[in-house]
């Protein structure tokens, strides 16, 4: 068996689509495997634009226009591919019938928001299920939501494991053959009642994991837009140049600290299962990627640097600090605390203005300026040791006006920056990663 996952960009359109089709015909050619489930994300900008449509609807803004462009946009991805945009006929017809609805509530909360951004994976996979029909290649629709079983945590749902390996079992017992070919959907799942709910952002490399760790995968294989994990994202760093081989840990924590390229969750199932993850580029199949798995040479070296954006950094007594991360609704969004000197020093990710408020009760009386920053990471292995540290802080001190680093373990070193020091930072400390270590 082997889960192959397609990301936004692989199915962007009815070109990138076709090519989908060929890099699964080649699989099916070169492996021959046992089943192949092929999942798929929502047409690149999909997801977005229904989470946007259904937040106007149900706070009485227009929403009409945008919802006929995503219409428009997915009846001619089909009538290119098909012929005929009959196949998201139904689809479409209730994703209208759901955002009326939504405006005529008037009101709008996480359970909705799942239950209409599952339209985008609903339409990419009805889409690609009719072009293989239509080309003659062996296709089986699935809906993930009898696959993947989550608490009802809407938006950021928390994974069931034991019930989820049950499903995904029984659903695709009569799949685990040569030549059989199930496509399904990334990101969306259902609570135990049967709701529809999502595994956050860019979950669908979460869902592959998932599917893959239960159905004993020989691989999980990540198709995207670039040729695996880079050693910086090749947007920030031309330089930039995919690894051909990385632990779990250290995919883990670049994923953590921002590498979208694969969500940070991915790893935990396929860890468990001791299950490779191979990342490649859905244009260029024939590229090496990289490969994720257990074992990677022992070497004391920097691999990587990723940036996560968007953090609010702040300094408490430890006492407020121990409160803050005790709290079930702040705690869980802690992505960095270090405790120096009686203080804890807390980062924030993508703080929410519901967030923003409970945060200033739980501190009123203490003076706590907030500031905007960036979390850099470094990967790699033998992190602790002093040579590694040493010049991590030597570039850091140069590139940054005020900074603090920590060490979080023997594969990651992290430096809180200012945003606006962020960028030349990375720079600066990619510039390590890509020099080999000075001879003994
Ligand atoms: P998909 O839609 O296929 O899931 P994403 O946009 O979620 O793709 O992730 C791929 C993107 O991740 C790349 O285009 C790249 O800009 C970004 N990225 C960030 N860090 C890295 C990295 N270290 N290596 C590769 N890509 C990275
Ligand atoms: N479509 C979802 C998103 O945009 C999931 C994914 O692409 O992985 O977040
Ligand atoms: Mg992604």
């Amino acid at each position: 068996m082997i889960v192959a996952k397609f990301g936004g960009t692989s199915v962007a359109d009815a070109s990138a689509l076709r090519q989908v089709d060929s890099v699964v015909e080649s699989l099916l050619r070169e492996h021959n495997p046992e089943g192949l489930v092929v999942v798929l994300s929502a047409t690149s900008g999909t997801t977005s634009q229904l989470l946007d449509i259904a937040r106007n609807a149900g706070s009485g803004r227009p929403y009409r226009d945008e919802l006929d462009a995503l219409v428009t946009r997915h009846r001619n991805i089909a009538t290119e591919l098909v012929g005929s945009p009959d196949c998201v006929a139904a689809l479409v017809t209730s994703c209208r019938e759901f955002a009326d609805a939504v405006a005529v509530l008037g009101e709008w909360n996480d359970a909705t928001l799942d239950a209409f951004s599952a339209y985008g994976e609903l339409l990419s996979t009805a889409i690609f299920h009719s072009f293989r029909q239509a080309s003659g290649h062996a296709s089986m629709l699935v809906d993930a939501r009898a696959l993947i079983v989550t608490d009802d945590r809407h938006q950021q749902a928390n994974v069931d494991d034991v019930a989820t390996a049950a499903a995904c079992r029984t659903v695709l017992a009569s799949h685990t053959k040569v030549g059989s070919v199930v496509i399904t959907q990334g990101f969306i799942a259902a609570s135990h009642s049967g709701a529809t709910t999502t595994l956050g952002r860019g979950g669908s490399d979460y869902s592959a994991a998932i599917i893959g760790s239960c159905l004993d995968a020989q691989q999980i294989l990540i198709y995207t837009d670039v040729s695996g994990v880079y050693s910086c994202d090749p947007r920030l760093v031309a330089e930039a140049s995919p690894l051909p081989v990385l632990s779990f840990d250290e995919m883990r924590d670049m994923a953590s600290y921002g590498a979208k390229v694969l969500h940070p969750a991915t790893i935990a199932p396929a860890v468990r299962a001791r299950v490779p993850v191979h990342v490649l580029n859905t244009f260029r199949p024939a590229e090496s990627g990289t490969i994720i798995n257990a074992s990677v040479p022992a070497e004391s070296r920097m691999h990587a640097v990723s940036i996560l954006r968007n953090v609010r950094t702040f300094s408490v007594p430890r006492d407020v600090g121990s409160l803050l991360t005790g709290n079930e609704s702040i705690g869980p969004d802690i992505v960095l605390a270090i405790t120096a000197a009686n203080r804890h020093t807390i980062c924030l990710h993508n703080v929410s203005p519901q967030m923003s408020a409970l945060l200033d009760a739980m501190t009123t009386g203490h003076d706590v300026p907030m500031r905007q920053t960036c979390i850099i990471a470094v990967t790699g292995q033998g992190m602790t040791c002093p040579d590694i540290t040493r010049r991590i802080a030597e570039r850091i001190d140069a590139a940054a006006r005020s900074a603090q680093t920590a060490v979080i373990s023997d594969t990651c070193i992290v430096c809180v920056v200012d945003e606006t020091d962020a960028e030349n930072c990375a720079r600066a400390l990619h510039g390590l990663v890509t020099r080999r270590p000075d001879p003994a």
